[in-house]
């Protein structure tokens, strides 16, 4: 039977479209598998750019082959070759899919066949929300980010009505925001996305772009019940078709279990050569002894804050894996050529550099204690499903809340935000991996115990996934019409 013939004869046609980004095409590609498996005719949309760094470093298109009406479709992001797409000079990616890649898009919509009955769009996307209501398909916007920070988010527009915001030059950054329900009590300036300290036009439209994504056919979130209940209630109170389904890496495993497949080498979709050297290197460590150090795909580092961190690491005794990624420092000083010896001495005895790493297999090897991340909110999901403890240092967006979470709300570690200095890292170290490292297992343990009951049968984000699946298939514009 070709594939043609084998297509599900009676599924609405769903288009899935990520931003550019490795954190969001990551899960989005998970979140596509899960769909995929139930039965869906999906296209998946990806940047030229991120297409060309997923066939060069992924598995991506064998694995989709199998999954009858799956198709990769790509666009231009507008922005040139050579840029470097990371650090804060990302955001520039906003204005060129605003003018060049939604003209596209929308013709693409206009003459794509069979007509798409279902956008399933990152949340992020405002142009996916113009060109869906331009052309009338209903759509369901994705959040790729934690429930606490897109309701931050969407609360920009009271805090600056409260006169909370913007953050006004040298004031006191622990000073309390009181217009986030549900965080009036430990949300502080410092918690707060860097675009809140200056009142510019990304203020205006990150808040807005989170407005439109209560206002579509439902929201998507990659979360669980059982770790943002109380957010998620405040959130219900302006969008009640709120679906939490993640987390997805762990519910795609459990799926794939379900219907007697394995995840190749749990398929990180990277953009990035993985560097597998590493899980041998952490088969010779003693059990929870090493610390996951990565920043993720868009962190950039200055040379003072790497020696900052590698002096902390060396000092604390401890065993480390790092990840450095191709372009994590685009300007190397001088120190570059003159490591101090006492680095490459404790590196060699204890360490581990690889420039990108099989995360999700490094967060579940029995030999990693803890994970200094910049939690990003897939990192911080992977570190949560294993249980393992983090040491949050936090670099833009979403993820400054996300951190306050970690240590105040969840107590999964500790928040090590807005320092960069060699004694704090060594200090932090050594306090999540000997002094608090029980009271940290604890929570973690815990927390990992509910992540799996919910991507279990009967599970919150188990049950949430079937009645999205249900929906959307209740769009079906051209029922019997294929
Ligand atoms: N990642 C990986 N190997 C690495 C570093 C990161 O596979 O060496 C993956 C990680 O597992 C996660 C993603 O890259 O799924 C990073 O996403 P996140 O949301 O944490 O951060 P972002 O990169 O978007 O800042």
């Amino acid at each position: 039977m070709d594939k043609e013939e084998q297509r599900p004869q009676t599924s609405p046609h769903v288009l899935i479209f990520p931003l550019p980004a490795q954190g969001h095409v990551n899960s989005m590609l998970k979140l596509a598998e899960l769909l995929a498996l139930a039965g869906l005719k999906l296209t998946f949309l990806n940047s030229d750019f991120v297409h060309e760094q997923l066939l060069r470093h992924t598995d991506v298109v064998s694995r989709f082959v199998k999954y009858a009406g799956f198709e990769f479709r790509t666009i231009p992001d507008g922005l040139p070759d050579e840029h470097p797409r990371a650090g804060h000079g990302f955001m520039e990616i906003f204005e060129t899919l605003e003018s060049i890649t939604k003209p596209i898009f929308n013709e693409m919509l206009v003459n794509m066949k069979p007509r798409v009955d279902c956008l399933l769009a990152d949340g992020v996307l405002g142009i996916a929300v113009d060109v869906a209501q331009e052309l009338g398909i209903p759509i369901i916007q994705f959040r790729t980010i934690s429930a606490c920070s897109t309701w931050a988010y969407f609360a920009v527009l009271d805090m600056i009505q409260a006169g909370e915001l913007p953050i006004k030059g040298k004031e006191d950054m622990d000073r309390l925001i009181t217009s986030v329900p549900g965080m009036e009590t430990f949300l502080r300036c410092r918690d707060l996305p860097g675009f809140c300290r200056v009142m510019d036009s990304t203020l205006q439209r990150i808040s807005e772009d989170t407005r439109k994504n209560f206002k579509g056919h439902g929201l998507l979130l990659n979360t669980f019940e059982d770790l943002e209940g109380d957010i998620l209630s405040h959130m219900r109170t302006k969008s009640p078709n709120i679906y939490t389904v993640g987390p997805l890496h762990l519910h795609l495993r459990t799926r794939l279990c379900e219907s007697d497949q394995t995840l190749f080498e749990q398929s990180p979709n990277s953009f990035y050569k993985v560097d597998r050297s590493c899980l041998s290197w952490l088969d010779k460590q003693p059990k929870g002894s090493v610390l996951y150090v990565s920043f993720g795909s868009l962190t950039v580092l200055s040379s003072e804050q790497v020696f900052e961190f590698w002096f902390g690491l060396i000092n604390s005794g401890k065993r480390f894996l790092w990840v450095l990624r191709p372009g994590i420092m685009p300007e190397k000083g001088d120190e570059g050529n003159n490591i101090p010896v006492e680095l490459i001495k404790g590196t060699k005895e204890r360490g581990c550099l690889v420039s990108w790493a099989p995360q999700e297999e490094v967060l579940g090897h029995g030999a990693i204690g803890g994970f200094l991340t910049h939690s990003g909110w897939n990192s911080t999901l992977e570190s949560v499903v294993e249980g393992v403890p983090m040491i949050c240092w936090p670099y833009f967006a979403d993820q400054q809340i996300n951190s306050r979470f970690v240590s105040q709300v969840w107590g999964l570690g500790l928040d090590m935000k807005d320092l960069c200095d060699r004694h704090i890292v060594e200090k932090m170290v050594n306090d999540l991996m000997v002094e608090r490292r029980d009271e940290f297992l604890k929570s973690t343990t815990k927390m990992a115990k509910l992540a799996r009951e919910c991507v279990n049968v009967g599970g919150s984000s188990y049950c949430n996934l079937d009645r999205l699946v249900e929906d959307i298939r209740s769009m079906n514009s051209s029922l019997g019409d294929f």
